[in-house]
């Protein structure tokens, strides 16, 4: 399995089947579909696989997965892409699906911001929430900077080096760049709304060293304006809760508030919605459309909850929907994993 982004392939890939979103129903679903001899390449707008579990909860205790009286989400996400190991699923992480069409063969064309394609047989949108975005800064004429002088992602570190930084936020990706960049930059400055911090208490004790040793600068304030000069952005206004309004300069903004879920593209590809969520049947966990499956939270049926046991179990029965879909002379029969010498050769375990 690879974890690599695949970016800018202009053949599309071939595949039986797309998930859409590698969390723990996204994940689980290329583990069932891998038992009935289906592969599946998942696609994630983060760039690591879990979603809500890792982004919104990774070192908070689970109670309710059956047999594991407790487990961390992260620890579930683990064991989520340890267990689908043999079925090889590729992974193409920090890609928005963003193109969504069926053909007129019955197969569907799937594009991703990154201009990955795939020729897929049938679709499986595990999408949660939708695609966490970044926080946006929320100041007066920001878009016009943001991907330049107003990033709310790292690609290149070394592009920042020489650079008069300011970063916002007080969690881990604001507290690590910090420390990352605070000696290659010219000059940094961290701002923060309040004194607490949510990162890893050794990061924010770093942090302040660098304060108190004079390489960096902190502050308890939030965005206000822009300065911009000739069209170029020159730095930031930012206002403290009493109201005082400080200017910092700066080339380049670095902003970490943290990300948001946003249905997004989805909501475009004319699929039945109800109250955000894709309708589906309870017995394929079929959309409107067909071919395309909807498991996890981004689904609908009456009395859905929206819990990752019946996420699992959607999976479980929508890999069987999809294998008659793309087989439907096939003859369908429940085997167990305990027995099934077919199910043993795909897991790679020995009889
Ligand atoms: C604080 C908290 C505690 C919770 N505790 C529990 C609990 O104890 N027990 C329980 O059962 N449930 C719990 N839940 C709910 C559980 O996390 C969700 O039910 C579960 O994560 C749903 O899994 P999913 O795979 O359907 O979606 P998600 O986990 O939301 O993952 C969806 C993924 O799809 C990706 N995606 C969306 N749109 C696109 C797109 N267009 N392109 C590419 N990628 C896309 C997203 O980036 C995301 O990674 C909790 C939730 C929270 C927030």
């Amino acid at each position: 399995m690879s974890d690599t982004p695949v970016n800018g392939a202009t053949q599309a890939i071939n595949t039986e089947v797309v998930i859409v979103g590698a969390g723990p129903c996204g994940l689980f679903q290329v583990f069932e579909l891998g038992l009935l001899g289906i592969s599946a390449h998942v696609v994630d707008s983060l760039q690591h696989a879990g979603g809500q579990c890792a982004e919104l909860y990774p070192d908070k205790p689970i109670y309710d997965i059956p047999a594991l009286p407790v487990c961390g989400a992260q620890e579930l996400v683990d064991r989520l892409l340890q267990q689908i190991k043999p079925f090889k699923a590729q992974l193409h992480l920090g890609q928005e699906v963003s193109e969504f069409a069926r053909a007129d063969n019955g197969r569907f064309l799937i594009g991703t911001a990154a201009g990955t394609r795939f020729d897929a047989g049938a679709v499986v949108i595990a999408a949660g929430l939708g695609s966490f975005q970044p926080r946006r800064i929320g100041v007066e004429g920001a878009e016009a900077f943001e991907g330049g002088a107003i990033q709310y992602r790292i690609r290149n570190a070394a592009r920042l080096a020489g650079k008069r930084l300011v970063i916002f936020g007080g969690g881990d990706s604001a507290l690590d760049w910090t420390l990352e960049l605070a000696a290659k930059a010219a000059s940094l400055e961290l701002v923060h709304r309040r004194a607490e911090f949510r990162a890893a208490p050794a990061s924010v004790a770093r942090m302040r060293e660098l304060v108190a040793a004079g390489r960096m600068r902190l502050f308890e304030a939030v965005p206000q304006s822009l300065v911009v000069e000739g069209g170029a952005l020159r730095g930031v206004n930012i206002r403290a809760a009493d109201g005082a309004v400080s200017a910092l300069a700066a080339d380049q903004l670095l902003v970490f508030f943290g990300l948001h879920p946003k249905l997004g593209p989805i909501a475009e590809w004319g699929l039945a919605l109800e109250k955000k969520a894709l309708r589906v049947d309870p017995e394929k966990f079929q959309t409107s459309v067909p071919g395309v499956f909807a498991v996890g939270d981004i689904n609908t049926y009456p009395g859905k909850k929206k819990l990752i046991l019946s996420g699992f179990h959607e999976a479980a029965l929508a890999a069987f929907a999809i294998q008659h879909h793309l087989y439907p002379q096939k003859k369908q029969f429940l085997q167990y994993t305990t027995t099934s010498p077919v199910m043993h050769q795909r897991l790679g375990v020995p009889d």
